[in-house]
């Protein structure tokens, strides 16, 4: 791919507003469908990029991070933040933007937000993940934590891994009553329950996807049958996990890049050396990913720059 910056353009920008419109002219599941394409694509060529834990400034509200990569000929970056008391306040938890630049002269080509996106490429990455490590023929999705992130997750897993129910939780009722109204309106099939438990009996998938900057347990090993996988999202900084350590001992764990998921991810719970596979080790075809239908899978998702940088090209 060869980006030539203009001399006479000023550089691209895309404002939330031209994501919203973008969003609404493609159609939400066509985009989650043609995002996760692209991130497959990367991942099959992962070799080629540079690779770097991202960069993250922690305070006690919460998290800045810097997220930069590059496969030789595209440079990209974003900005995040994680901050989750800001919805107290009626801010939002996430905020990005992001950058792509031509390697060869070092201009910048595309500036983007990456608020949306971010939450269209988590989402697109969990079902792309999903569609290598669910169980066959998966049909219901328990989705705890129904925040910002959550209507894209079912809606990822409703086009690309033909999820048709999906079962909503969050301590907040009123989160996953709004949750539940969106969802609606696309088919789903939802059922909003009252306890996590409720959620998770009859799910093939179960999706965590809470805010606390704490090691929280939204799953216990009692709670997890064999023959599930699960998708870990929420637990993405340090000392910020979702599930309890048991789970993590006896499920097949796949992730992005070790070397951040070590630090940011569930398996900060156990020791260094605990195996993991990554998952585009699993999408080029190089080892298996579920081998069994007792087998319970793990996606122990942080996000990943490489994620980002599919999302902007
Ligand atoms: P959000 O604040 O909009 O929603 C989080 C929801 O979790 C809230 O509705 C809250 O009530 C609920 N919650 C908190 N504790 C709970 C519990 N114990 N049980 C059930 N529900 C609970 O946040 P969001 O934008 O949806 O993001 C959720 C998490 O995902 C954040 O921690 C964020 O950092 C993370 N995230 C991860 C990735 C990734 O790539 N892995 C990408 C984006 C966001």
């Amino acid at each position: 791919m060869t980006l030539l910056p203009s001399d006479k353009a000023l550089v691209p920008f895309v404002s939330v507003d031209h994501m919203m419109k973008l969003v609404h002219h493609i159609g939400i599941e066509p985009m989650l469908t043609a995002l996760s394409e692209y991130i497959e694509e990367d991942f099959k060529r992962w070799s080629l990029f540079d690779k770097t834990p991202r960069v993250a400034s922690h305070s006690a509200e919460g998290v800045i991070e810097l997220m930069p990569t590059s496969d030789g000929e595209v440079y990209g970056f974003k900005y995040v933040n994680g901050h989750p008391k800001n919805t107290k306040d009626g801010l939002q938890t996430v905020t990005a933007f992001g950058l792509l630049a031509d390697v060869g002269t070092g201009y910048p080509v595309l500036l983007s937000e990456m608020t949306l996106l971010t939450a269209l490429r988590t989402a697109a990455t969990s079902a792309m993940a999903a569609k290598y490590l669910a169980p066959k023929g998966a049909t219901t999705m328990a989705m705890i934590g129904n925040g910002a992130q959550s209507e894209f997750q079912s809606l990822a897993m409703k086009a690309i891994c033909g999820i048709t129910t999906v079962k909503l939780y969050d301590i907040d009722p009123r989160a996953t009553e709004k949750a539940a109204r969106n969802l609606a309106l696309h088919g789903l099939n939802v059922v909003p329950c009252n306890t996590a438990e409720a959620a998770i009996e009859g799910a093939q998938i179960i999706t965590t996807c809470t805010a606390d900057k704490q090691n929280a347990t939204i799953l216990t090993d009692n709670m997890v049958g064999s023959g599930v996988h699960i998708n870990a999202i929420g637990g993405d900084c340090p000392g910020k996990t979702e599930l309890h350590s048991d789970i993590l001992r006896r499920s097949d764990i796949f992730v992005e890049y070790p070397e951040q998921t070590r630090i940011e991810g569930e398996i900060q719970q156990l020791a260094p050396e605990h195996p993991v596979t990554e998952l585009w080790q699993v999408i080029s075809g190089d080892v298996s990913g579920r081998s069994s239908d007792k087998q319970v899978t793990l996606f122990d998702s942080v996000g990943f720059a490489i994620e980002d940088f599919s999302a902007l090209r």
